[in-house]
């Protein structure tokens, strides 16, 4: 007989999310255990060896594994029983998880279960990059690892291929260890950062080609080159040690996949309500598993706000009665919304609708609903850029599905 354990709340995943709503739900009052599958709880932040972490949370600048620590630390002072090495698999039936651990399979029971298991990069498979594979290929979050867990370069002259964020956290974390970018590479034709920061890699001395594609990957053993393929149609070599394949995040989604939860095409994630319910009732998601990608302070805050509701459903001892939500729908010019469904009439646990350009523009973004226009909002942005949408419930019909689009000018 497999070993079993229960708890009020199942909180699968360690990171920002999963903590912050882990440690508001034991303040509650409830029995929580969290679920990680890695060595220690933190999430991407341990090992992110740069700042800017922690300004919502703590009301001042950390770097990553600083800022990782502080809040396990409180959420083991609110009596979160923390369980690493843990690997949630799927369920053996509805509330009943299957979970690796270091003593062999375990059934762990729950009233609620939180999934926060964040995103991933996309990898240089999953990108379809052509060429050899020698070593030196990897995307930032290893190369975070490399520099924060294991302190070492694996290269000394790396091309970065991406612009967004995460690419310019690759450049810092390449410089902390010595090592010089010779190209950032980016398949665009303008950078996915805001116009301030996209100056940042020239500033960093290292040049920016855009509109440009990895089209082979050369070197016996260890990379020795790539070939770029640019918009003129010419093709140019860079001589490089390494390739960083950064960003173009998807949700970490496989065990809510494997749950059978609906996901959304467009994020990749699950399917949730304004509340962060999914297509189970039982089950909640949070942080960056919901959309990619959110800094670390929001994913904290979504996971606590999204635990405020998890809190309300537990006491009232299921979902509200006649909860009919209204399905959101991502239209022309976007890539995805999230949530998905909204319950009009109330305040949800997320504040707007967030949305995704598909391409760098400048224009409306309009919300309809039963073919008039309830809200029309001037954004702009790359298909990076953050966009929410004060969708105020009070403002939306109870039947209707919600049209999102985007009209560019
Ligand atoms: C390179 C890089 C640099 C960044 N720099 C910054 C920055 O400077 N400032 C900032 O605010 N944000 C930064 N971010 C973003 C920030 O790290 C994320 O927004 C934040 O970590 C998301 O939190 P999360 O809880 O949703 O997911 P994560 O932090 O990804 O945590 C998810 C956790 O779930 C665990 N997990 C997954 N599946 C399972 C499973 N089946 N069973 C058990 N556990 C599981 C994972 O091991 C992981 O610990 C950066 C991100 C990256 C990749």
């Amino acid at each position: 007989m497999m070993p079993e354990d229960a708890a009020d709340i199942v909180v699968v995943g360690g990171g920002p999310a999963g903590l912050g709503a882990a440690t508001l739900l034991a303040r509650a009052g409830c029995d929580v255990l969290l679920l990680e599958r890695e060595t220690e709880a933190g999430g991407v932040p341990r090992h992110c060896g740069h700042p800017p972490f922690g300004m919502r949370e703590f009301g001042r600048v950390l770097a990553g594994p600083r800022y990782a620590a502080r809040l396990v630390q409180a959420a083991r002072a609110a009596g979160v029983r923390m369980a690493t090495q843990h690997s949630v698999l799927g369920w053996d039936e509805p509330s009943m998880l299957r979970v690796a651990t270091p003593s062999g399979p375990r059934r762990i029971a729950a009233r609620r279960i939180l999934l926060a298991t964040g995103t991933r990069e996309t990898t240089r498979a999953a990108r379809l990059v052509p060429g050899l594979r020698p070593v030196g290929i990897m995307n930032t979050g290893a190369l975070q690892a490399f520099a924060c867990l294991e302190h070492r370069a694996p290269f000394r002259r790396p091309v970065i291929v991406g612009s967004e964020l995460v690419a310019l956290s690759a450049i810092l974390t390449c410089r902390k260890l010595g090592i010089r970018p010779v190209a950032m590479i980016e398949e665009s034709p303008r950078p996915m950062t805001p116009p301030l920061l996209a100056l940042f890699p020239r500033l960093m001395g290292v040049p920016f080609h855009p509109d440009s594609r990895i089209t082979d990957i050369a070197g016996k053993g260890r990379v020795s080159s790539v070939s770029l393929s640019q918009a003129d149609g010419s093709v140019c070599t860079v001589d490089c040690d390494g390739v960083v394949f950064s960003g173009r995040f998807t949700p970490e989604a496989s065990l809510a996949r494997a749950l059978g939860l609906a996901l959304d095409p467009g994020t990749g994630g699950p399917e949730v309500d304004d509340d962060g319910r999914t297509s189970d009732p039982q089950v909640f998601a949070a942080g960056n598993l919901l959309r990619p990608v959110e800094t670390a302070g929001h994913c904290w805050q979504e996971g606590r706000r999204i635990a405020e509701r998890m809190l309300e459903d537990l006491r009232a001892g299921g979902p509200e009665a006649g909860r009919d939500a209204v399905p959101v729908q991502a239209g022309k010019g976007l890539r995805w919304v999230m949530p998905q469904k909204v319950l009009p009439g109330r305040a949800g646990a997320m504040t707007g609708v967030q949305l995704r350009l598909a391409e760098h523009g400048r224009g409306w973004a309009e919300v309809m609903q039963n073919g008039q226009l309830i809200l029309r909002r001037r954004v702009s942005g790359t298909p990076e850029t953050r966009i929410t949408l004060p969708l105020t419930a009070n403002r939306l019909a109870p039947t209707g599905a919600i049209q999102i689009s985007f009209r560019g000018q």
